[in-house]
C-alpha cells in the first residue's frame, strides 16, 4: 500500500551524503535498486539520480515492525527513508560514491509499490534496445542515462550562460511555420482553420533569426528543435537540438572566435579538457585532398596522396581512363600491413564497393622488397617503382589505389581510412581534434534534381572574387561557410548570409528559381531586407551529436530522453499512430492509402 510523505521533507540526494554527514539525521527519498536481507540484518540500496547509498536495517537497533515492513521492499518500489548517516559498519566500498557510510534508519515509508520491471534498472544494460526503448521511463532510471542526460542539461547551461554573458539573447521562433531552407524533406501540419494548407515544421530557425537580425536584436541565440522528415541512419533522428546563433556586423574571424570560446568553456566546465585556442582551419579542398572528408578526423594519419601525375599514361586502363574522364587516382599507405593478409584485403575491397567504388587496387611491399600487387600485370617496373616513390613506401608497407571521379575516390579512400584505423586500433583515446572547414563550395550538382542546389543553404555569401563565376563555372564558387568538426563528426556549422539584393538574386538564379519561385518560398525575408539589413552571419551546433561525444557514447539515442528508432516511430507511445475520422473530417483530410 502506498504511503503519503506528509510531514517528511527531503533533506539531501542519496549520493550527496559523505563522511562529512556523520551523526546528521536525514531523509532520503528514491527507488528500491536492491535488498538483502541477511537475517537480522536488512540491507536495502536506495537509489535516486545522484547514486546510491547503503540503509542497514539492524533488528538490535529498530523495531520489529520497522524490521517487517523493510522485508516487504521490491525492486524499484518508491521509499523514504528517515535516519542517521554513520560511518560503515561493513567493508568499505571504493566503487561506492558513498561507500564508507551507510544510513541506520529510525522510518521508512513506502511511498510506491512496484511491478518486477521488464529488465533490470543498471548500467552497461545487456538488454535488447528496442524491450528498454519501449520501457523508456524505466531504461532512464538506469545511471548511465542519467548521466548523460545531466551532461545534456549542463552543456546547454553553460551555452546558455555563456552567450547570454557575450551579449546574446535568447528568442523563441515558431514551431509552426512556413518550409525553412535546409533542403530536407518538411514535416506538415495540417491546418484546421486553413482546410488543404499546411504549417512546416522547422528545419532550422534559419529564416527568423535573419529576421532578428534584420528587427536589429544583432546577437540571438536560441536552443532549437528542428525536424527534419529523411531516411533516417543510424546517427540520426527526425527531431533533434540545435544550439543556433545569429550575430550582425561581423566577419568569419568574429564568428569563430566566439565560438572557440564557447566550444573550450563547454569542454572545460565538463570533462576538464583544456583546448588549444585558435582552433586550426582548413580548407574544404584540403580537408578533401588529404583526407577524402569534409569532416576529417585528424587523430591519425593514412591521408590520401595523388598519385594522377604518375599514373595518367600508364598502361592501366582503369587508372587512366579515370583521368582521362576528369578524375584522379588517389592513394593511402597503410604502414607496416604489407603482409596483411589477402582475406583481409578482399574485406577491404568489399567495403570500399559500399562506397561507390568499382574496385580497389593494392600493392604490398614484403620485408624483403618483393611486391604483390594487382596491378604488376599492367604497370612497367618504372612505373611501380614511381608509385611507391610518390607514396613515399617503404618495406613491410600496403598501398591501396582508388581511381574514379574526385567524388567517388574522395568517399571511398575517406572512408577506407577510417574503417582502417578503426581496424588496426590506431585512434588515439581521449584526444579532442578540432578543426574547422572552410571555404565549402556554394553550390554542388544534384543529379536527381537534375540543377546545382546550395551545399550550405542559399543565403550563403560567395567568395567576392568568385561571384563572376556563378554564370560560367557555378561548381567552383567558394562560399563563406565553415563547419567546425571534431574527431571526424560535423558538430556544427554556419556561414556568412548574403545581404545584398543583387548577389541574392544571382545565387536564386544559380539555384534556378525563377523570381516568383523566390518570392513564393522566402518572399518574407527578402521583403525584410529591403528595409534595411545588416551584414550578418551565423552557425548552428547539433547539441544531439555534440553530448555524445561529450559522453563518449556511440548513440546518438543514449543522449536523448525519448529518442525515435529508425523508421521515425517511438517505441514507447506507438507515434505516429492512427487519428479519428473525426480529426481528419475537421482537417478536411482524406488517408487514401
Ligand atoms: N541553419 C543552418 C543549419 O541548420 C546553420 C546556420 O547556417 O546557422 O545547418
Amino acid at each position: 500500500m502506498a504511503e503519503s510523505m506528509t510531514g517528511l521533507k527531503r533533506t539531501h540526494r542519496c549520493a550527496e551524503l559523505g563522511i562529512s554527514n556523520i551523526g546528521e539525521k536525514v531523509t532520503l527519498m528514491g527507488w528500491v535498486q536492491k535488498t538483502r536481507n541477511k537475517g537480522g540484518l536488512l540491507f536495502l540500496d536506495l537509489r535516486d539520480r545522484s547514486g546510491i547509498i547503503q540503509v542497514v536495517f539492524d533488528e538490535s537497533k529498530v523495531s520489529a515492525k520497522l524490521m517487517d515492513k523493510a522485508a516487504t521492499l521490491r525492486s524499484e518500489y518508491v521509499a523514504a527513508v528517515t535516519g542517521e548517516v554513520s560511518k560503515r559498519g561493513g567493508a568499505v566500498n571504493p566503487d561506492m560514491l558513498t561507500g564508507e557510510i551507510e544510513i541506520l534508519p529510525e522510518e521508512l515509508r513506502i511511498l510506491s509499490e512496484a511491478e518486477t520491471p521488464p529488465f533490470p534498472i543498471e548500467s552497461d544494460s545487456k538488454t535488447k534496445e528496442e524491450l528498454r526503448l519501449k520501457y523508456r521511463f524505466l531504461d532512464l532510471r538506469r545511471p548511465d542515462l542519467q548521466k548523460n542526460l545531466m551532461l545534456r542539461s549542463k552543456v546547454a547551461r553553460i551555452a546558455r550562460e555563456f552567450l547570454s554573458d557575450e551579449g546574446f539573447l535568447e528568442i523563441e521562433t515558431p514551431m509552426l511555420t512556413k518550409s525553412t531552407p535546409e533542403g530536407a524533406r518538411d514535416y506538415l501540419v495540417p491546418s484546421r482553420i486553413h482546410p488543404g494548407s499546411f504549417y512546416a515544421l522547422p528545419q532550422s530557425p534559419q529564416l527568423f533569426k535573419q529576421l532578428l537580425m534584420c528587427s536589429g536584436y544583432d546577437r540571438y541565440f536560441q536552443i532549437a528543435k528542428c525536424f527534419r522528415d529523411e531516411d533516417l541512419r543510424a546517427d540520426r533522428q527526425p527531431e533533434f537540438t540545435q544550439i543556433d546563433m545569429e550575430l550582425s556586423f561581423v566577419n568569419v574571424d568574429e564568428v569563430l572566435d566566439v565560438n572557440e570560446r564557447l566550444l573550450a568553456k563547454i569542454f572545460k566546465d565538463t570533462l576538464g579538457v583544456e583546448i588549444t585556442l585558435p582552433i586550426r582551419r582548413m580548407t574544404w579542398q584540403e580537408a578533401m585532398d588529404r583526407f577524402g572528408s569534409d569532416k576529417p578526423d585528424l587523430r591519425f594519419g593514412l591521408e590520401l596522396v595523388n598519385v594522377s601525375k604518375v599514373v595518367e599514361n600508364c598502361g592501366f586502363s582503369v587508372f587512366s581512363n579515370a583521368i582521362a574522364a576528369g578524375g584522379s587516382v588517389r592513394g593511402i599507405k597503410v604502414i607496416g600491413q604489407g603482409e596483411m593478409p589477402r582475406k583481409k584485403i578482399d574485406k577491404l575491397v568489399d567495403f570500399a564497393k559500399d562506397f561507390g567504388a568499382k574496385g580497389l587496387a593494392y600493392l604490398a611491399i614484403g620485408s624483403d622488397s618483393s611486391i604483390k600487387s594487382s596491378l604488376v600485370k599492367f604497370l612497367t617496373e618504372d612505373e611501380i617503382a614511381s608509385l611507391i616513390k610518390a607514396m613515399d613506401a617503404k618495406e613491410g608497407d600496403l598501398l591501396i589505389f582508388a581511381a574514379d571521379s574526385d567524388k567517388v575516390v574522395w568517399d571511398v579512400l575517406g572512408n577506407l581510412r577510417i574503417a582502417i584505423a578503426k581496424q588496426l586500433d590506431i585512434i588515439e583515446k581521449d584526444v579532442y581534434k578540432f578543426v574547422w572547414v572552410t571555404e565549402f563550395p556554394l553550390l554542388e550538382w544534384s543529379e536527381e534534381q537534375n540543377r546545382f542546389t546550395a551545399m550550405h543553404h542559399p543565403f550563403t555569401m560567395p567568395f567576392e572574387e568568385d561571384i563572376k563565376l556563378l554564370d560560367s563555372d557555378p561548381g567552383r564558387v567558394r562560399a563563406k561557410a565553415y563547419d567546425i568538426v571534431l574527431n571526424g563528426s560535423e558538430i556544427g556549422g554556419g556561414s556568412i548570409r548574403i545581404h545584398q539584393t543583387d548577389i541574392q538574386e544571382k545565387m536564386f538564379e544559380a539555384l534556378g528559381f525563377t523570381k516568383e519561385e523566390a518570392q513564393e518560398r522566402f518572399g518574407f525575408l527578402l521583403n525584410a531586407f529591403k528595409y534595411g539589413v545588416p551584414p550578418h552571419a551565423g552557425l548552428a551546433y547539433g547539441l544531439d551529436r555534440l553530448v555524445m561525444i561529450l559522453a563518449g557514447v556511440d548513440s546518438i539515442r543514449d543522449v536523448i530522453a525519448f529518442p525515435k528508432v529508425k523508421d521515425a516511430s517511438c517505441l514507447m507511445t506507438e507515434a505516429p499512430g492512427l487519428v479519428e475520422d473525426k480529426q481528419l473530417e475537421e482537417l478536411g483530410l482524406e488517408i487514401t492509402r
